[in-house]
């Protein structure tokens, strides 16, 4: 575990890197009083907080090349941040490091409707980009949830997903080429505009890497025409399981919808008071299901996902009638997290992937650990893809909850682990599940990650102790968890 330095030692260190520092950054991108580093103490997962010792905000990639360079000379470990709505804490700062944001790379420097491309600085927000490229009859198909504030960045980072990211493909199948500095200074150009690029794929490897590999200073991402119609489907079922199969039952019928999410009533329960999105509070569970093409695709695919959902077992089906109607359907789940809110002081979102065919298993699972934790949780997912989100309710306030919620997320990603899934879908690890990374992955597994982060930053800078836990760590961790009655990575040395 990392010592805090001395406080003197802290205040010597920042004199030396601010001094360093101020003759590459114009005034007012260069933050060292606690009072301006205060909101970068955090990201989405306030539940862990650490001040940053310095926060630099480049207006260029001349300026982050330079950063770096200072960085490297001092040793100074450097956070990338884009806005700070991850929920693995990715971007929570290091006691002796710098934030480095993006927030002032916030151009879009080309929209380009013939070849449906743009390309943008990584402070773009991913709706920004919709949003310029709407005039065009185009849009950025990933749309995260906090889309309305998440970076383009961050989304590389985390290789994110979103409603939409079934049928369209997630960060990773949507961005076509990324401008990186890496810790040395060195530019370089990931990908390309052309459908495939010379060499290895190293895109693929450097999107989700969550900013442990480079910085990333510019991103080309594909635009696809906006679909001319689109409807959504809301069917209610008696029991989460029935509800889960459904979703397996539309996937084997053939049908890839534009969007294909569940909520329980829990989760119905919370956000309908709020955004009044006209769910069916009384189902144990519901689904929406989109379509999305012409008019008479939309028709059709709307009369064999309903015929396919009754037969399933839904109980009620209710098709929007318009496009109000469609958005405020969605709107109850865009707003889901945010309306954990009204019934609890805090909410702890975990994010694990499983196989469709185990969802009604898990949510059952799920259920059954709600009494051995004494916890609610409400569930909230992209159910299509498999990928849950459940929301632990707890109140920090009340002494050894966060502790029992923490222990509560562990123990359904061993369960995702268990039933063949991951333990992370579109989150990222961060320093959340880095515990989790033990039970998912070998210790050769581990070690071959390291080696391709060795490989871009071999002085273990960038966002360090992020993401992949070193074999000791999973030694340490494998004392405390017995999983299905095996220590995970038992062979190792203790410490
Ligand atoms: C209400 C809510 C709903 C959400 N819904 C979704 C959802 O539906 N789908 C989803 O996938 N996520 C969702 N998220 C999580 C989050 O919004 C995403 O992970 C998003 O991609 C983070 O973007 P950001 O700009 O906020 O990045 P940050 O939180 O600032 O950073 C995230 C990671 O990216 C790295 N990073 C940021 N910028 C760069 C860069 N330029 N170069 C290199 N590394 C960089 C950081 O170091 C960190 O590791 C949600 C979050 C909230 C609060």
């Amino acid at each position: 575990m990392k010592m805090s330095p001395d406080p003197d030692n802290l205040a010597a260190r920042r004199q030396q890197v601010v001094e360093a520092l101020r003759p590459v950054l114009p005034a007012g991108s260069l933050l060292a009083d606690v009072e301006d580093t205060r909101p970068y103490e955090c990201d989405g997962l306030s539940a862990y907080r650490q001040l940053p010792m310095v926060v630099a905000l480049p207006e260029n990639e001349q300026q982050v090349i330079d950063v770096l360079e200072v960085c490297r000379r001092l040793q100074v470990p450097v956070v990338p941040r884009g806005a700070g709505t991850g929920l693995s804490g990715g971007a929570m700062p290091i006691v002796d490091g710098l934030v480095l944001s993006t927030a002032k790379l916030n151009r879009i420097v080309r929209m380009d409707p013939v070849s449906r491309t743009a390309i943008v600085q990584p402070g773009v927000r991913n709706l920004a980009i919709s949003e310029a490229a709407a005039p065009h009859g185009l849009y950025y198909a990933p749309d995260p949830s906090s889309q309305i504030a998440c970076s383009i960045g961050g989304n590389v980072a985390e290789n994110s997903g979103g409603v939409h990211c079934l049928k369209y493909g997630l960060t990773v199948h949507n961005v076509l080429r990324v401008r990186v500095v890496t810790i040395d200074g060195d530019v370089v150009e990931l990908g390309s505009e052309a459908p495939d690029a010379p060499g290895l794929d190293l895109l693929a490897v450097f999107i989700g890497s969550e900013g442990m590999l480079g910085i990333v200073t510019e991103v080309t991402v594909k635009l696809v025409p906006k679909p001319a119609a689109a409807q959504v489907i809301m069917a209610s079922f008696d029991d989460v399981v029935t509800g889960g199969n459904a979703v397996a039952s539309v996937i084997a019928a053939g049908i890839i919808p534009a969007g294909l999410e569940m909520m329980d009533r829990t989760s119905s329960r919370m956000v309908e008071p709020f955004v009044k999105a006209g769910y069916d509070t009384d189902a144990a569970a519901i689904l929406l299901c989109e379509a999305d093409g012409t008019a008479l695709e939309v028709a059709e695919e709307i009369e064999r996902m309903s015929e396919v959902l009754q037969g399933a077992g839904a109980t009620a089906i209710a098709v929007s009638q318009n496009e109000a109607e469609r958005l405020r359907f969605w709107s109850g789940r865009k707003n889901a997290f945010p309306a954990a809110g009204r019934i609890s002081p805090d909410y702890y979102c975990m994010d694990g992937t499983i196989p469709r065919k185990q969802l009604g298993h898990v949510l059952t699972s799920i259920e059954q650990m709600e009494s051995v934790y004494g916890l609610r949780c409400a569930n909230v997912f992209h159910a299509g893809d498999g990928n849950m989100h459940p929301l632990i309710l707890f109140d920090a306030n009340q002494p050894g909850e966060f502790e029992r919620a923490e222990e509560f997320g562990a123990a359904i990603l061993a369960l995702c682990v268990e039933v063949g899934g991951t333990i992370t879908g579109e989150h990222g690890v961060g320093i959340e599940k880095i515990n989790s990374m033990c039970v998912q992955f070998s210790s050769a597994e581990l070690e071959a990650f390291h080696a391709v982060k060795r490989a871009f930053d071999p002085h273990r800078l960038l966002n360090p102790d992020k993401a992949i836990p070193t074999l000791n760590r999973c030694a340490e961790f494998g004392q405390m968890h017995v999983h299905a009655g095996h220590l995970p990575h038992a062979h190792l040395p203790r410490f």
